[in-house]
Formats: structure tokens, sequence, C-alpha cells
């Protein structure tokens, strides 16, 4: 036999091993895996600012939220102006939170300025308090502008009548964490959620799951809606409690809409 051979071998080895190394890279790359955070213990609110370099802002922001709404100042900031329609549901179970996505065409005007609804979740109890006082439930509707700042509008739960709109999640939430669920036969409509009086408070904040980051302005709706006990609980059974601690004001203000 030639001595070609061993050398064949060796090339094929180098090729395999390169291969392996290669696919192992890949894989590497392509995680991304998340840094895990909760709302208990050694992963809870009090660690996340250690947990990752990229939540810092956790720990050192000085413009956190939640917040607890006490002393406002009246402004006259312009009335919102919603343009929500409904669409076909689409849901998921991050670990955190229960979140229905949305198609772009959902709109508000905040102060002068347009910003399209991404998604909205759920908070058991509520995140902001008002005069110390949580509500049972707080829906978060998180949107960004053009300039990609987020405005997230923060409307309060109180125990009462069952939610027609809020059943339709209910029933289809989805079993499995981080998969998509999608119903087209379920119409959803974020309109629907929205209390007749649309007065607000509003400050500038942060996001209230890591990264923490701020710069996000944050319209509190003063008005709550109704929810049945049994609908508030079913979404707590499935989220557990979900509501950042209350975070120091710091040198902010909060304003209140006339209107
Ligand atoms: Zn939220």
């Amino acid at each position: 036999m030639n001595q070609n051979i061993p050398k064949l071998m060796l090339t094929l080895c180098a090729v395999i091993i390169l291969s392996f190394y290669g696919l192992s890279q890949e894989k590497h790359s392509g995680e991304h895996k998340a840094t895990h955070w909760s709302y208990k213990g050694e992963t809870g609110p009090l660690h996340w600012a250690d947990l990752n370099q990229e939540y810092r802002g956790c720990g050192s922001g000085k413009s956190q939220t939640p917040i607890d709404i006490n002393k406002t100042y009246k402004s006259d900031l312009d009335k919102l102006k919603f343009s929500y329609s409904e669409q076909p549901l689409s849901i998921i179970n991050n670990g955190h939170t229960i979140q229905v996505n949305l198609n772009a065409g959902n709109t508000i005007m905040i102060d002068e300025e347009k910003y399209s609804l991404l998604q909205f979740h759920f908070h058991t109890p509520s995140e902001h308090t008002v005069s110390g006082k949580h509500f049972p439930m707080e829906m978060h509707l998180v949107h960004k502008n053009s300039e990609g700042e987020l405005g997230v509008v923060g409307l309060f739960f109180v125990k009462g009548r069952k939610n027609l709109e809020l059943q339709k999640i209910i029933d289809n939430l989805p079993s499995e964490i981080n998969k998509v669920k999608s119903v087209n036969s379920v119409k959803i409509d974020p309109a629907n959620f929205l209390p007749y009086k649309t007065q607000y408070y509003y400050y500038s904040g942060s996001l209230t799951t890591p990264p923490c980051t701020e710069g996000v302005i944050w319209v509190v709706l003063k008005h709550p809606v109704e929810a049945s006990a049994e609908q508030i609980n079913a979404l707590k059974k499935v989220m557990s409690e979900n509501a950042r601690p209350i975070m120091p004001l710091n040198k902010r203000f909060v304003l209140e809409s006339a209107q």
C-alpha cells in the first residue's frame, strides 16, 4: 500500500474535527441564552443587578419603575388618542407573564407623539401602587415610536364583573412556556380593555423587568376596569406573583392629565 493512506486519514480526521468545532461554535453563538431571573429568592428583584452586567441599571438606575403614585401635578397634557382594532389572538407564556403579541396597525398619540402597540401583558398584583395600595392586577400595553422609544400604558384591574375580552385570553392560555399560540378564530381588540374615561398619570421611568432600561414614558390610567376574582386568579395561577417592588421616585414628578 502506499504512504498516502495515513496522510489521507489525517486529513479526514482534521476535516472532521474542524467541522465539529465549527458546529459547536455555531451552536454557541446561536444560543444567546438569556440570564435566568425571577420574582423570588436568589434570582429575585433585589439581585437582578448582580445577575448580568447588562442588568446593572436595575440597581443603579435613578428613574426606575414601578413607583407609588401619590403626589401628582395637574397638567394640561393632551387627551390620549387610541387607535386600536381587532386582530387574531397570538399569545405566549414567556415564563414571566402572559403576553399577547400584536401586528402593526394599533397606535396611540401620547402628548403629540405617535406610538405603535407591540404587545400587552399582565402583572398580579399591580406593579404601580396608588397612595401605597396595590390593585389585584395591572395590564401593560407596550408601544414604541419611530425613534425606538417606548411608551407603556398601565391599566389597573379591580375585582368586579367578568371581563369578556380578558376571558378570550384565559380560554386560550398556552400549555407550554415560550411557545406562541395563535388562534385565528379568536379576535382580540385591545380597545375593549380601556375604561370610558382615559385620564392618566404621566412620568418618565423604566422597564420593570431586566435589563430595567430607562427612558420609558409611562402613562398610567387613573380609572381601573373590572375583571372577576376568578379571572384574576386564573392569570395569577399561571404567572404567580410577578410585580417588581416599588422603586424610589428620586427627583421625578408625576403629572396628572385633566382629561
Ligand atoms: Zn409589565
